[in-house]
Formats: C-alpha cells, structure tokens, sequence
C-alpha cells in the first residue's frame, strides 16, 4: 500500500457499494450523470459509479394519483397496501408498507401524497444553508456564529442563554 500510495489515506471509492447518486454527497456537491461518469478524464473521480434507479412497477398494478386519496386516514381502507401511488409532485410509483399504515393510523394523519425522494428533497429544502454569520446574542449580545443570517427574522441566543431559557 506504500508502495502504491494508499497507505493513509480514505478508503478508495472503488470499494463503495453505493453509487455517487445514491449517497447524500450528491446533496452536499451536485453532479449529473455525465459528470460522474465521465470523470474517468479526472483520476480523481476514477471509479465512480451511478445507479439509474426505476420504480419497479408492472402493468397489473392499480394505481391511483395521489390526490385521490381520502383525507381522513380513518377512511382508508386495507386495500391501499394492494395500490401503487403517483406521487402528487412528481408522478413517481410509491407504495405504503403495513407498518407505514400502523403508523399513519396510530397518529390519526393522512397518507403521504409524495414519494419518500420528494419527502426527503423537501426536507433537505427546509435546512439553513451551510454557511456561518456573525451575529450578537439578542438576549446578552455576546458575539456568536449562526447559520441564521442577520435578515432573518428568527430570535438567536447565544448557547449560554438559550440554555438557561429553555432549561
Ligand atoms: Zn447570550
């Protein structure tokens, strides 16, 4: 491994299991497929994979849209887990496993119109950018650093008295 120049360093990607698309580094530093495909020009990306992913569905399955479902999660019956869903969003396949519909019916909420990769984008929308500003503590305005930026309308303490509001 010395000899080679591997001694030390990160593990090469050669040896993932997953593909560049299938990690949250797509999320973090976004490349397309011929990005990551072509990167055998760059020795750097030298081994990297991408997995195309389908929705595995066939021609016998019943599908309804999402917005066809009922509201109340009182009102849906068993038969659901026999349905394949078209997500609202993005017209994606998407099933709801029983555990899924315990779940959903446990907590009185309705079934998800969106398929788990939108839920997730969505998610991954709602969190601050990766970046830091300064700012002063609005309780005892000792300088801190947020990923709150100094327009947003948000209250920030410093960790001393958020504590000691909180707890
Ligand atoms: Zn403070």
């Amino acid at each position: 491994m010395g000899k080679t120049g591997e001694w030390g360093r990160f593990f090469p990607v050669s040896l993932s299991p997953f593909a560049y698309n299938e990690t949250p580094a797509i999320e973090y530093y976004p490349l397309n497929k011929e990005e990551v495909l072509g990167a055998c020009l760059r020795a750097s990306r030298q081994g990297w994979k991408w997995h195309d992913r389908k929705d595995e569905t066939t021609k016998n399955d019943k599908a309804i849209p999402a917005n066809r479902l009922p509201e109340e999660i009182g009102k849906m019956p068993d038969d659901i887990l026999n349905w394949i869903i078209k997500c609202e969003a993005t017209g994606r396949s998407f099933r709801i496993i029983p555990q899924e519909l315990k779940f959903y019916r446990q907590h009185q909420l309705p079934i998800t119109h969106f398929h788990p990769d939108e839920r997730h984008r969505r998610r991954m929308a709602l969190r601050p950018v990766r970046k830091l500003w300064n700012r002063q503590c609005a309780k005892c305005a000792a300088p801190i650093q947020t990923t709150y930026s100094l327009d947003r309308s948000e209250i920030v303490y410093c960790e001393h008295c958020y504590l000691k509001t909180v707890y």
